[in-house]
C-alpha cells in the first residue's frame, strides 16, 4: 500500500517572514487584501483532535493511533489565543469562530470563552462569538458555554439515518445523541443554531429530503454543503459533488420548494434560502459557486500559524512572536505588523480556480488542522 502525505508540519522559518521595522506603526483599524477584501472573520482551531473519524475530514485510516497529534507543548495557551485575538480585532475583525478538530475536546473551553467574550470591538461592541462542533459533548456543555457568553452555535450532522451516519463518523456515534445536544443547547437559550450538512454523492443523498424535512420544523437553519477537496486525504473527485442548484430540484420536487431571501452580510458563506412556510434554508456552494470575491476570513491553527484561506499550503508562525521575550506592548505591535503584512500580501481564492493548474499543484493543509 502506498504511503499517504500529509502536509501537516510544513515549515515556515520565522526569520524568514518578516523584517520589523524600527518604528512599528500603529494597527490599522480595518485592513484590506490584494484584491481589496476586508479583514474581518479569524477562525480559531483550538485542538486538532476530534471524537468522529469522518471519511471526509479524518479517515480512519490516516487518523489512527499511530497518527502523531500535536503536544500540548505546540498548542497556544488561552492567553496566547486571547492575545492574537486582540491583535487581529485592532485590524478589524468582528467575528471568531472556534473550531478543531473538535473544539469542545479542549479542556476548559468555557474559560477561553469567557475570555474572548470580555473583549471589544473597535467600535466597542462585543464580538460575534461562535463556535462549531460536532454536537457530541455538547448538550453535557452547552449551559456553561452559554454561561462563558458564547453567542452562536453551529453543529455538524450529515444524516438523520443512523446507519448512515455512523457509517460516516466512522466512530458508531448515534444520531439521537446529537440532536438532544441541539434541543439542550436550544433549552439553555442558543436561539437559532446552524445545522451543517456535508453531501456527499452516493453516501448521504438520500438525506437531503429527511433533513430538509425534519429541520423546516424547528427553529434551527439547516445549511447544505457541496463536498469539498479540503486537505488531501479525503479522496475527492468532482462526481462525489452534489450541487446546491442539484439539491434545491430534488427538494422542488418532493414539494419543497425554495426561493432566494438577501444576505445579511456580503462575506457570509451560505447564500439564504426559504421555505413556502418561511423557514431557513442555506447552501454553501463553495464548488459550484465560489465565493472568495467577499472571503473575509484568516485561520489560526493549533499551534499558532495564520493561514489566509481554507485551502492554504503554508501558514506563517505567530507562536513565535508570541513567545518572544518583549514586553507585551511590543509583542502585540510586532504580531499586529506581522498580520497587517501578511493580510496585504493576500491573493488567495483557491474554489475560483479550482481545476486549474496553478490549484492543483498545491499541497493542502488538513481541515482537522485548521478548522473547517
Ligand atoms: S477558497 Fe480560500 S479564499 Fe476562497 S472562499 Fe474559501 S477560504 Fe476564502
Amino acid at each position: 500500500m502506498s504511503e499517504k502525505f500529509i502536509p501537516i508540519f510544513e515549515q515556515t522559518p520565522a526569520s524568514k517572514i518578516w523584517d520589523f521595522p524600527l518604528h512599528l506603526p500603529p494597527s490599522s483599524g480595518q485592513l484590506f487584501d490584494r484584491l481589496h477584501r476586508p479583514l474581518k472573520d479569524l477562525r480559531i482551531s483550538v485542538t486538532d483532535r476530534c471524537n468522529f473519524r469522518c471519511t471526509y475530514c479524518m479517515p480512519k485510516e490516516v487518523f489512527n493511533t499511530q497518527f502523531q497529534y500535536l503536544p500540548h507543548s505546540s498548542l497556544l495557551s488561552f492567553e496566547e489565543i486571547v492575545r492574537i485575538a486582540k491583535a487581529f480585532i485592532a485590524h478589524g475583525v468582528t467575528k471568531i469562530r472556534l473550531t478543531g478538530g473538535e473544539p469542545l475536546l479542549r479542556k476548559n473551553i468555557e474559560e477561553l470563552i469567557r475570555m474572548l467574550s470580555q473583549l471589544r470591538c473597535a467600535n466597542g461592541e462585543p464580538l460575534d462569538l461562535t463556535l462549531t462542533t460536532n454536537g457530541a459533548l455538547l448538550g453535557r456543555k452547552a449551559q456553561a458555554l452559554k454561561d462563558a457568553g458564547l453567542n452562536r452555535i453551529t453543529v455538524s450532522l450529515d444524516a438523520l439515518d443512523d446507519a448512515i451516519f455512523k457509517q460516516m463518523n466512522d466512530v458508531d456515534f448515534p444520531v439521537s445523541e446529537v440532536l438532544d445536544s441541539i434541543n439542550q443547547a436550544h433549552a439553555v437559550g442558543f436561539k437559532s443554531i446552524k445545522i451543517n450538512m456535508v453531501v456527499k454523492a452516493g453516501v448521504n443523498e438520500q438525506e437531503i429530503l429527511p433533513m430538509a424535512r425534519y429541520f423546516k420544523q424547528t427553529p434551527h437553519t439547516l445549511r447544505f454543503i457541496e463536498f469539498m477537496d479540503v486537505g488531501s486525504s479525503n479522496g475527492w473527485r468532482m462526481d462525489d459533488v452534489i450541487s446546491s442548484a442539484e439539491i434545491r430540484q430534488r427538494l422542488t420536487k418532493a414539494g419543497l420548494a425554495l426561493s432566494p431571501l438577501e444576505a445579511q452580510n456580503r462575506s457570509d458563506t451560505a447564500s439564504r434560502w426559504r421555505h413556502a412556510d418561511g423557514a431557513e434554508v442555506g447552501f454553501i456552494s463553495s464548488v459550484t459557486q465560489a465565493f472568495c470575491h467577499d472571503c473575509s476570513r484568516a485561520r489560526i491553527s493549533t499551534e499558532g500559524k495564520l493561514y489566509t484561506c481554507l485551502f492554504a499550503s503554508e501558514g506563517y508562525d505567530l507562536r513565535t512572536l508570541l513567545r518572544e521575550q518583549n514586553e507585551q506592548a511590543e509583542q502585540i505591535a510586532r504580531i499586529e505588523y506581522a498580520i497587517a503584512s501578511i493580510w496585504q500580501q493576500r491573493s488567495d481564492r483557491y474554489s475560483e480556480i479550482r481545476g486549474s493548474a496553478q490549484a492543483v499543484a498545491k499541497s493542502k493543509i488538513e481541515m482537522s488542522y485548521i478548522g473547517g
